[in-house]
Formats: C-alpha cells, structure tokens, sequence
C-alpha cells in the first residue's frame, strides 16, 4: 500500500483474522513503508490486545467488518487517491462503466461521514458492509475486504484502478455506461463462476436497480450520499401498480 501511495505517512491499516478467531493488526502510528513483522499486533475479535502492541485506532472498523461478514478473513483500509477523491466529491463508484469490475468486485457505496476511530464511522459503514466488498468513506478513504489477504487487496486496487479510469473518462468528455442487456450477462457469468455469490445483488448503489436486478432488499438502506437528487427505481409490479392507480385519477 505504502509502496504504491495508497498510503502516507501513518495512514491506513490491515489486519487478518486467524483460523482461532485472534487478530492480526497493523500497529498504530506506524508508517506501513517502514513497518517490520515484530510490530503487528495481535488482539481477540473485541479487540482486546493479546501482545505488548497497540493495533490500529480503526480496528473497530475491521471489527466490524468481521462481524458483519463471517465469509471475511482479512480487510484493507487506505487513503488511494482516486478512490478517496470520489469520497471527497461526495460520489460512490457506482456506474456500470468495467465490465471486469462488475464481475469481480461490484458498485462501491459512499458511507455517510464519521469521525475516524469513533463509533461514528462504524454506524455509518455498518448497513453496507453486508452485501458490498469494499466502501468508500466519506471525507476519508477506501476499504475492502475478502477471504484472504490477497483477495482484500486485490479488490482495494481495482476499486482505485476504477476511480482512476472513471476520472480519466470524465477528462476524455465523459464515460458510456454499458447497455442494461450487458450489464444483466455479467451479472450472470458473475454468479456462474463464483466471483460474487446472489447476495451481491442486493447492494444499496448503482445500476442493479436501474435495471430490475437487484433482489428484494431486507435491510432498508439510508440513501447513499450521491444518490441525492437523481433517480427513482421501481419493481415492475410497483411501476404497474402506479400507473394502474394514477389511470385511476
Ligand atoms: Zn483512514
């Protein structure tokens, strides 16, 4: 992370969670450039420390994480520029632009703004973590989140390779979104071959409402940051509900 500035200075934080339920967290206040194995710190999942070292103050965000999502063994948090840019403009990566990205990874939420290290940010991450890989948070950063290491990181780099394409594009005179038709043959090789199972389909952001894909969510989500002001979706039953009663009138 440090060697590719996702990272300066103190910033960001990664942990693992072992087989026995332990923890292993980057320590706090600790450039991850210079950070030596002897200095992770390793604490139980209510992060009570088990070693002399002191974990990250986001712990409870990876806590968090680990709690909501039993499938997840390791997270990523970090400050990317583009993808930390897109939580400074106020935006999620939500639109249907990489093909590749909707099959490996998904939409990337905004959550609201919380004060770091506070039970703030945790609330306001909590409601997506279920059905998304990876969030940006508001004023602040990334994280992502996988069965191992790799497959945290891995999603953490396609989520700024994303922003950074998406910023490009905007420069170019903007992006074109793939087709709804596309979009709905992804979704199915996604499910197909494993990259993300049907509770992907339930994410709060981006094109699978638009497109009558999304499952029935059970969980209400607050309205994503960006979604202020722009569109509606409807099942089609709801949509014929609604014209059927405004006929009515
Ligand atoms: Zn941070």
């Amino acid at each position: 992370m440090y060697e590719r500035s996702y990272v300066v200075s103190s910033d960001g934080n990664v942990s693992v969670q072992l087989d026995d339920g332990r923890v292993l967290a980057t320590p706090t206040m600790t450039c991850k450039g210079r950070m030596t194995e002897d200095l992770i710190a390793i604490t139980d999942l209510d992060g009570r420390a088990l070693n002399d070292k002191r974990a990250s103050s986001e712990l409870a965000m990876h806590l968090l994480i680990y709690r909501e999502r039993p499938d997840v063994k390791a997270v990523c948090h970090a400050h990317p520029p583009h993808g930390t840019a897109f939580a400074v403009a106020g935006l999620a990566i939500d639109q249907p632009i990489l093909s590749e990205v909707i099959l490996t990874l998904g939409c990337v939420p905004l959550a609201e703004y919380g004060t770091p290290s506070t039970q703030e940010l945790t609330d306001a991450m909590r409601p997506l973590v279920k059905h998304h890989n990876a969030l940006l948070m508001a004023n602040h950063g990334a994280v992502a989140y996988g069965g191992d290491l790799w497959q945290a990181w891995d999603r953490l780099e396609t989520l700024e390779h994303t922003a950074k394409i998406a910023i490009l594009s905007r420069v170019l005179g903007g992006s074109r979104n793939l087709s709804p038709d596309a979009i709905e043959k992804l979704i199915n090789v996604r499910e197909a071959s494993g990259y993300l199972g049907e509770s992907a389909r339930c994410q709060a952001c981006g094109y699978l409402h638009e497109n009558n894909i999304a499952c029935d969510l059970e969980d209400s989500y607050p309205a994503s940051p960006s979604s202020n002001g722009a569109k509606i979706s409807f099942t089609r039953e709801e949509l014929i509900e609604l014209l059927s009663q405004a006929a009515k009138l």
